[in-house]
């Protein structure tokens, strides 16, 4: 039985089978959540992962932390919440992030930041541009100081390859929020964004309890122009 959905942006209710590969409403365009890999299906001609065998840790002991890692682990076929590889488009190779909205948010855990990392040391190293879709609710607080430190790392990586004079380009998917876009998310030289995608800093709930405001208006959201749009070019 086909349950449907229903649109968070315009509120209608869809069948499954109404949606495309790219999953977006047929209705207003929003772009559902795709996972990295349904993505990567569509996306390019080839594809060959990077760093599979890393594993997380668990730093803090963090209650059920462990657990819910090795499900995801089989859920997704990552090994966290980005899957990072050098991809083919035709004849033209760059090296490619998707963050996994169904890995713990997209959290960004040791991991993920320390795949990213070695994703542009490798683009720099091979003289390629990098391609990186962000989707996140922010650093992952089961690992607490150990998640943040990635933004730095991340950006340091980043800074690299910008010197080296090679390309980055970021595609901004529903949600980018937290850690992930004070740091790498609004690093690139061409930054894009899905329609109606979430991105801010902090999320509406961390920002009703800091404000205790309820009835906030949601004004990050870009709207369908947005969609191969430009908005940041860093001559
Ligand atoms: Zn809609």
């Amino acid at each position: 039985m086909d349950c449907g959905k229903k649109c968070p942006k315009c509120q209608r209710a869809i069948f499954t089978k109404q949606l495309d590969q790219y999953m977006t409403c047929p209705s207003c365009d929003y772009g559902f959540r795709i996972s990295a890999s349904d993505r990567l299906g569509w996306l390019v001609d080839d594809f060959k992962p990077f760093d599979t065998e890393l594993v997380s840790q668990d730093p803090l002991n963090f209650p059920g932390y462990q657990a819910k890692l090795a499900r995801l682990r089989q859920v997704t076929g990552l090994n966290d919440s980005v899957a990072t590889g050098l991809a083919t488009i035709d004849d033209v190779q760059f090296n490619l992030g998707i963050m996994d909205p169904t890995f713990i948010m997209g959290s960004l855990g040791t991991i993920t930041g320390e795949k990213i990392t070695r994703l542009f040391e490798d683009a720099t190293a091979n003289r390629r541009a990098v391609v990186l879709f962000t989707a996140s609710g922010g650093a992952r607080m089961q690992e607490g100081i150990m998640s943040l430190m990635q933004m730095a790392k991340v950006s340091n990586a980043i800074a690299k390859h910008s010197q080296a004079g090679l390309l980055y380009i970021v595609v901004l998917t529903d949600p980018t929020t937290g850690g992930v876009t004070a740091s790498f998310a609004m690093q690139g030289d061409i930054i894009l964004a899905e329609p109606h995608a979430l991105v801010g800093f902090a999320g509406r709930r961390v920002i009703e309890q800091t404000m205790h405001e309820k009835k906030l208006r949601m004004i990050c959201k870009p709207p369908k122009m947005c969609w191969l749009t430009a908005l940041l070019i860093r001559l």
